[in-house]
């Protein structure tokens, strides 16, 4: 099988595989379709991502066959491009740049102009008849080798540079002459020597070689690691490598580079956008090493820039570029994120891909192209992340709150944040790690800052535009960022900074608004946001489309009314527990615990009684007719005892028992392992009287509510933890009586259904015995999953992180279903539960419920509904709707 494609002009392979993102990775797979269809791409080559993983396998050794086709390889793009590599009078140089199948904006490594060596550089100024820009291309190549391959801190280079702009009074990289610049590579080969012991490689042969190896190893990076954690991206996948011929942006007036989105990445308006440089290499834009111009006349305008945009300094290749763009998205019928050079007025593309966009940006621009009749209503629901919604049903800041603004950069990221600014990225995980809200703010970030950046609750750059590493990761994860912000310095010794002349100390609250770009003082309030036409449309559609109902879990009238408001369908789970805290209901509660026989039970009971009926009757009219699954009390109850002796205090005034009583009674309840102990159905069997108060104040209240408004009210009692058919048998003959009671007392019946949790792998194994008893099940996945894989749902997270990092499991069972294991369990009591029971209603209710991976699983068995939390009702929608497309 071929380890290396070749790509460019006039190569079209017949092998599949060289367009497979899973051999060649994204970046091949798109450097070769756009050769194929005639765009301006330089020649180069593609090392498969299976010859990464024999790499990091084999000991980190290159084959000798590798190094024969890459050998070939080269050869082509030496043809195409008519030069020779390692020339000494017109060298052929080249990038090399990592291309998972995934992109993984700058998490592993590149390495440009390579092919550079003390004799090459001196051809290159022939050829190129420029010799500022062979030393500058010898300078940057020096540099970035030597921190990328040979290991060493990329500051001891920056810093050198730093100090030669001083020593010769200027500011800028461009005010470097070609003297100043080979004086520089000088110092940096002494810096290479006195780290290495070894001299800077002259063998351009060599030079490849390692350079392929030092992108092969980047994907056992730190930071890559961490990324793919971040995101799911499993570890086997490994990366390839590109190896391409070098165009140059930065050789003169004429010559520039430049990064692009063919429609807006924050907003989704249809505008190009993007920043380019003149005379410059791409790194200089991602890097934020200097501000960037304006692509388009409008944008400048709309800014207030000074520099010319690109449409009006190189208005012909800006023709050109506007035409790819277009020729772009049609051929992938998606918004693209292109890089870009201009080498002397003559246009390349180095690379396109899908662009990451924010949440509002990816409706937008959905919506946009289904209305464009660029793409199908279903093609548009398949491509928004359902979890990136998330960001779209969160806080904006409050418009009629007073506020102090310090500044203002670029709105890079939308939504607001507040939090303690913190100036570097193992401060924010830390306090992060506290429990503290942090705002990450940085001259600039780089891919060493990644888990600064997740934590934060907002990121603040000073430089940097809206496609600098801040702004594109930050989109990526949802996070607000304000990059650019230039009227903010930072004092990293010092750990201060000022924005606007006022001064900001680590710790200090401020709030940022990644809408507009503005900063404030202090911690500013927030709103739930407006959900715009876009979000009401994908969601239409999405509905449309979807088999499964989708319902919540929410037990206060709150949490009801959001729900509602997104599209829930009913609850899926009212966790009655939640109800017993509040106020001076967890008195009653205690003293109901407390009481020492069922005559002083039962007069603690009646308290609680006219509570709880208050609590269903205002869900009930919330729901309007909708199915309220209630489940009646679940956990152990020590657990609504006092912890502390103040509290053991207070609750002894309260109910007027002793406190050594109470800590005898506290002790007597105590268990070892509670989450095993007497807590679900088992209260219900011991209590009886508990599970019967409940289904009172259920029925209680359905008929207040049915007889007030006229509406139907359709409870649906659950019992938890059930593991038998005889436990559910006995708890259901309750439930039935207390029923029958109460529709006597009130001359009125309600429809109701009694059903069960299906949340232990007993219950599961006779799930046809219990589907006799239950009418419907709900799936119980966390403590399906605790008791499945005997891991405790409390403790797990002291060490699932280490087998997620070892690859034991892909992702953390408790948030995306086990479907080799607990996921066979659910499949065998769906069908039991049918086979039984042929109507019998099936849901899920566990944390799962809201997960996409989750979600489709769940449609594969044929469930009827799942339910999650509030906020992720609409995630649920349309991850149901993925699934059932
Ligand atoms: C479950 O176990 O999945 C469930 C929903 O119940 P709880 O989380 O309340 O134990
Ligand atoms: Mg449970």
């Amino acid at each position: 099988m071929k380890t290396v494609y070749t790509f460019g002009p006039g190569i079209a392979h017949d092998d599949s595989r060289a367009r497979d993102k899973a051999v060649v990775g994204g970046k091949g797979a798109n450097l070769g379709e756009m050769a194929r269809i005639g765009l301006p791409v330089p020649p180069g080559f593609t090392i498969t991502t299976e010859e990464c993983l024999h790499f990091l396998r084999d000991r980190h050794s290159q084959s000798a066959r590798l190094d024969g086709e890459v050998r070939s390889a080269l050869t082509h793009i030496e043809r195409t491009v008519g030069k020779r590599f390692g020339d000494r009078h017109d060298p052929l140089l080249v990038s090399v740049r990592s291309g998972a199948r995934v992109s993984m904006p700058g998490m592993m490594d590149t390495i440009l102009n390579l092919g550079l060596n003390d004799q090459t550089v001196r051809g290159l100024a022939a050829s190129s008849g420029d010799e500022r820009f062979a030393w500058d291309s010898y300078r940057r190549f020096v540099q970035m080798y030597a921190s990328v391959v040979l290991g060493i801190d990329h500051a001891r280079f920056e810093d050198a540079l730093e100090k030669a702009k001083e020593d010769r009074g200027v500011s800028q990289d461009v005010d470097l002459s070609a003297t100043d610049l080979r004086d520089l590579i000088g110092e940096f080969f002494g810096i290479v020597e006195a780290e290495r012991g070894a001299p800077f490689p002259q063998d351009v042969d060599e030079q490849l070689a390692s350079a392929i190896a030092a992108v092969f190893e980047s994907w056992e990076s730190d930071r890559a690691k961490v990324y793919r954690r971040l995101n799911g991206i499993p570890g086997e996948w490994g990366t390839a490598v590109n190896v391409q011929a070098m165009v140059f942006g930065n050789l003169g007036e004429t010559s520039a580079t430049g990064v692009a989105f063919t429609r807006n990445p924050a907003t989704g308006d249809k505008a190009y956008y993007g920043e380019w440089l003149v005379n410059a290499q791409g790194e200089d834009v991602v890097a934020g090493i200097r501000t960037p111009q304006y692509l388009t006349l409008a944008a400048r305008t709309a800014a207030g820039a000074k520099l010319p945009s690109m449409e009006e300094a190189l208005p012909a290749v800006f023709t050109e570029l506007a035409r790819l763009f277009e020729l772009l998205e049609l051929h992938y019928q998606d918004m693209q994120d292109i890089e870009f050079t201009v080498e002397r007025g003559k246009l390349y593309i180095l690379q396109t891909r899908s662009g990451k966009r924010t949440a509002k940006a990816a409706l937008k621009i959905a919506v946009d192209m289904v209305e464009e009749g660029l793409i199908a209503e279903e093609a548009a629901i398949r491509r928004i992340d359902p979890a990136s919604l998330d960001q779209l049903l969160h806080p904006t800041l409050d418009p009629d709150a007073p506020r102090t603004l310090l500044g203002s950069g670029l709105p890079a990221s939308p939504g607001a944040a507040s939090g303690a600014v913190v100036f570097d990225a193992d401060t924010a995980a830390v306090r992060a790690e506290l429990g503290e809200n942090v705002i990450l703010v940085r001259q600039e970030t780089s891919p060493d800052d990644i888990h600064g950046m997740h934590v934060a609750r907002g990121i603040l750059t000073a430089k940097g535009g809206m496609t600098s590493h801040a702004a594109v990761v930050a989109r990526g994860m949802g996070r607000p960022c304000v990059s650019g912000a230039s009227s903010l310095s930072i004092d990293y010794q010092a750990r201060s900074a000022e924005i606007g002349g006022v001064h900001i100390a680590e710790g200090d609250l401020i709030t940022i608004d990644g809408s507009t770009g503005e900063i404030f003082q202090g911690a500013l309030p927030t709103v739930m946001p407006e959900l715009d036409r876009e979000f009401a449309t994908v969601m239409a559609w999405a509905d449309r489309h979807r088999r499964m109902n989708v319902r919540t879990n929410a037990e206060t009238p709150a949490d009801c009314e959001v729900a509602r408001q997104f599209g829930a369908e009913g609850i899926g789970l009212c966790r009655t527990e939640h109800m017993f805290f509040d106020g001076e209901r967890i008195n009653f509660m205690r003293q109901m615990i407390l009481a020492a026989n069922v005559a002083e039970r039962l007069v603690a009971l009646d308290r609680l009684l006219p509570e709880q009926r208050s609590d269903f009757a205002r869900i009930f009219e919330i729901m309007q007719g909708l199915p309220v699954t209630v489940r009646l009390l679940d956990p152990p109850l020590h657990e609504f005892l006092p912890h502390s002796e103040s509290e053991f205090t207070e609750l002894s005034a309260a109910v007027g028992i002793g406190v050594d009583q109470l800590r005898r009674r506290a002790e007597e309840l105590a268990e070892s392992n509670p989450m095993l102990g007497h807590r679900g159905c088992r209260l219900g069997v011991v209590y009886p009287e508990i599970y019967e108060m409940q289904a009172r104040a259920i029925f209680e209240a359905a008929c207040a509510v049915s007889r007030e408004t006229g509406q139907p009210v359709v409870p649906e009692i659950m019992i938890p933890l059930v593991g038998t058919a005889r436990e559910l048998d006995m708890l259901k003959r309750i439930v039935i009586g207390v029923s029958e009671a109460v529709f006597a007392e009130q001359g009125l019946t309600v429809e109701f259904t009694v059903g069960t949790m299906i949340e232990l792998p007993r219950a599961a194994l006779v799930a046809d015995e219990i589907a006799k008893v239950g009418e419907f099940f709900s799936f119980g996945t966390n403590d399906l999953t605790q008791t499945t894989l005997g891991i405790s749902r409390d403790d797990a997270g002291r060490f699932l992180g280490s087998y997620i990092d070892k690859g034991i499991f892909a992702t953390d069972p408790f948030v995306s279903i086990d479907v080799e294991g607990v996921g066979k369990l659910i499949a065998m009591a769906a069908r039991l539960g049918r086979e039984a029971r042929p109507d019998i209603k099936l849901g899920i209710c566990g944390e799962h419920g809201g997960d996409p991976a989750s979600i489709a699983f769940c449609d594969r068995v044929g469930l009827d509904y799942v339910s999650a939390s509030p906020f992720r009702v609409p995630i649920a929608r349309l991850a149901a709707a993925q699934s059932a497309l």
